[in-house]
């Protein structure tokens, strides 16, 4: 399977030629596909897996027929628990959508909120944020969030490790109703707390898995001797 056969045409299929990324990764087949039919997904899968692309690929292609945003709104929203993965993921978006006329920005804590305000003001496709610093300027009305026709949450356990569930929480309230909008749900791990929370966001969710990545690499042969514990 290409990507191609997936369902992504020019000009995503340039970038990924420019960046030598010639086959899909399993979580890209697995996810690539249902994203494109637009259907909301739970997925496992842990970084090193290629799931940045797995999300950022179909939502490139998915806006291509989606109106650029009004001034403040956005067409996607990114969430992700650190400002180190929003502003990869955010390189990830600019890396793929090269030949593409879409607008990105990243905002995070820690970095002057002016500038990502002027970021905001002329409306922007694509959003990746943190959950504290979108908090706030949302409260500021300096974004509006009810215009989102797709919502990542990624790393969803790092985010309720890191205590900012009550503000993901606020934030997708300031949605639209989750009928109404495609909600992507990523983790890398699924404890019930996770589970709850991926059925109060998600509707009618298809679950997305993949294989666990081997521990050890073939090249290493493995054996286990049972001793007695004197020896
Ligand atoms: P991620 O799991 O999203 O953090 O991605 C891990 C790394 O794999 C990133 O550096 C990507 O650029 C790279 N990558 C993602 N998909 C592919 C692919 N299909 N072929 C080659 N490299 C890829």
């Amino acid at each position: 399977m290409s990507f191609k056969d997936l369902g992504l045409s020019d000009p995503i299929l340039r970038a990924l030629k420019k960046l030598d990324h010639t086959k899909p990764s399993e979580i890209q087949l697995k996810a690539i596909p249902l994203i494109l039919e637009g259907k909301s997904i739970m997925a496992s899968a842990q970084t090193g897996s290629g799931k940045t692309a797995g999300f950022v690929l179909p939502i490139l292609e998915q806006l291509k027929s989606i109106h650029a945003p009004k001034s403040k709104n956005i067409n996607v929203l990114i969430l992700t628990p650190t400002r180190e993965l929003a502003s990869q993921i955010q390189d990830s978006v600019m890396r793929y959508g090269t030949f593409m006329s879409k607008s990105s920005a990243a905002i995070f804590g820690g970095a002057k909120i002016f500038p990502q305000k002027n970021k905001l003001k002329a409306g922007v496709d694509i959003l990746v944020a943190t959950p504290g610093r979108l908090l706030d300027l949302v409260g500021q009305k300096a974004v509006f969030l009810d215009q989102v026709k797709i919502l990542v949450l990624d790393e969803a356990d790092r985010m309720l490790d890191m205590g900012f569930i009550p503000q993901v929480k606020r934030i997708v309230r300031s949605t639209p109703r989750k009928e109404d909008r495609q909600t992507l749900l990523f983790s890398a791990t699924f404890s019930q707390d996770i589970m709850n929370l991926a059925q109060q966001w998600t509707f009618d969710p298809i679950t997305v898995e993949i294989e666990p990545e081997r521990v050890a690499t073939e090249n290493v042969d493995q054996r286990v001797y049972l001793l007695e514990s004197r020896d």
